[in-house]
């Protein structure tokens, strides 16, 4: 069981110095114990009562993180079974296989898919990030395969299966970027164990049954491997779908150990439809799936997963936002309309999509509401006439425009006295309530400025 914060407040030092960033030692025991602070924040506690106290507050399933540098893959990390109890923590890595029996064709065809298939939503980009490379013919040919993958998508994380051999030999160059091996069965646990171990590298577990994988990580466990991703061999989809569950259940309510590992799936093993397939594999994304390996990449189902995906893992309670700053679209110069707008992203991109479209070139003003939407953070105290006034006076649109015209959102007219008054030579145009009305405003203002232009 974990830590209460008071139990862990008994193991501080209660200096009370804020070195940890927190004003106390109860308030950075409470974080700690609800997983939002590290134990080692505190530079005053024992390194023993570190370690008792990270392993008391670890999540139930261990979080395995596969790449390197800036390409760093968390899976797992789990700490609740209902995306309504809490949030749930590393969406599931997609991806596809490509293997040594495979023709140049073929194997150019899906790395180009890799390259080509990525989406931008809302500031968040979509794409397939991990690659099963399997080695079924000689040593040689993998080792080929996995330098070419490296090279030509050195960010997507990798999941390697070979003869252990073939695998020593590929983790002399690419255990720095943290592969996935693939896998340890009752058959070759042995050295698979001793290979993992040696390479310091994450390693899955193939069982054949519920039973044979308790076996296998309990002698994973016990051999001093952390570092475990789970495959229960299920052999149909009914199957599969208990042993998740099972699997989560396990870890989750009863704390137990063999089954507190990431999962991985492939979806293909139990249907040849690749509808199916696809369908299958969007469940899997919510029960309960760490890593989820297609037959194929499919534009038309791969960007409905990834946008599930991307809906199922965000979290909650943080709103999605866009940086603040000045943005420019369609090309504007200085005699430009101005509007100004919260960092909400769903209001970003709306309002974005609209100007896109109306093609007046527009200067787009993105003021820090912390993601609250306009009349959110008006409310708020939050986007009202000062900050807006002060924002304006830094943000350095000043600089960049020839005229002193703002459009402000259409909730916000209310504002537009004080907002003159804070902001002395402007003038404020209120826009419209709703982002459909804005091509028609902005077209009339631009007009207007076009006419200030040439008399200038
Ligand atoms: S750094 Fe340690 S001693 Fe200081 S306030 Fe934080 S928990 Fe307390």
């Amino acid at each position: 069981m974990g830590l209460t914060g008071i139990q862990i407040l008994a193991k501080l030092p209660k200096k009370n110095c804020n070195e940890c960033g927190y004003p106390t030692c109860l308030a950075f025991a409470m974080k700690v114990a609800a997983g939002q602070a590290e134990i080692t924040a505190c530079p005053y506690v024992d390194p023993k009562v570190v370690e008792e106290i990270a392993e008391a507050t670890a999540p139930p399933i261990r979080t395995v993180k596969l790449g390197g540098g800036d390409y760093i893959y968390s899976l797992g990390g789990e700490t609740v079974l209902f995306r309504h109890e809490k949030r749930f923590e590393n969406p599931p890595l997609i991806g596809t296989y490509i293997s040594t029996n495979m023709d140049e064709t073929e194997i150019a065809r899906r790395i180009e898919l890799y390259k080509r298939l990525i989406w931008d939503r809302i500031g968040i980009k979509l794409q397939p990030e991990v690659i099963f490379i399997q080695g079924k013919v000689d040593g040689s040919k993998f080792i080929d395969l996995v330098k070419r993958v490296r090279e030509e998508l050195p960010q997507k994380a990798l999941i390697l299966s070979a003869d252990v051999p073939s695998l020593e030999k590929v983790l002399s160059f690419c255990e720095d970027f943290k592969p996935l091996l693939y896998g340890a069965s009752i058959e070759n646990y042995e050295e698979m164990f001793k290979l993992a171990k040696e390479k310091n590298v994450p390693l899955t577990l193939v069982a054949n049954s519920l039973d044979e994988l308790i076996e296998l990580a309990e002698k994973g466990i016990q051999s001093g491997l952390k570092d475990l991703v789970l495959d229960s061999g299920a052999l149909g989809v009914k199957e599969l779908f208990e042993d998740l569950i099972i699997i989560r259940r396990a870890a989750i309510k009863k704390r137990f150990k063999p089954f507190g590992f990431p999962v991985i799936t492939f979806p293909y093993r139990y249907t040849e439809d690749y509808l199916l397939e696809s369908v299958l594999g969007g469940l899997l994304i919510a029960k309960y799936a760490s890593i989820i390996i297609f037959s194929d990449l499919r534009a038309e189902s791969l960007f409905n997963l990834l946008v599930e995906r991307m809906n199922i893992f965000t979290d909650p309670q943080k709103p999605l936002v866009v940086e603040e700053g000045i943005y420019p679209i369609n090309g504007p110069d200085e005699y430009s309309p101005v509007a100004i707008t919260c960092n909400f992203a769903l209001t970003y991109f709306i309002v974005k999509g609209e100007i896109e479209g109306s093609r007046v070139p527009t200067w787009l003003l993105i003021q820090n509401t912390d993601g609250l939407s306009v009349l959110t953070a008006w409310a708020a105290g939050k986007f009202g006439a000062d900050s807006i006034a002060e924002f304006v006076k830094r943000c350095g649109i000043e600089n960049k425009i020839k005229h002193r015209k703002l459009k402000i959102p259409g909730y916000l007219a209310g504002i537009k006295g004080e907002l003159e008054e804070e902001l002395p030579g402007w003038e404020i145009i209120v826009g419209p309530r709703e982002a459909s009305g804005l091509s028609v405003s902005l077209r009339k203002l631009y007009a207007e400025l076009q006419e200030l232009k040439k008399a200038s």
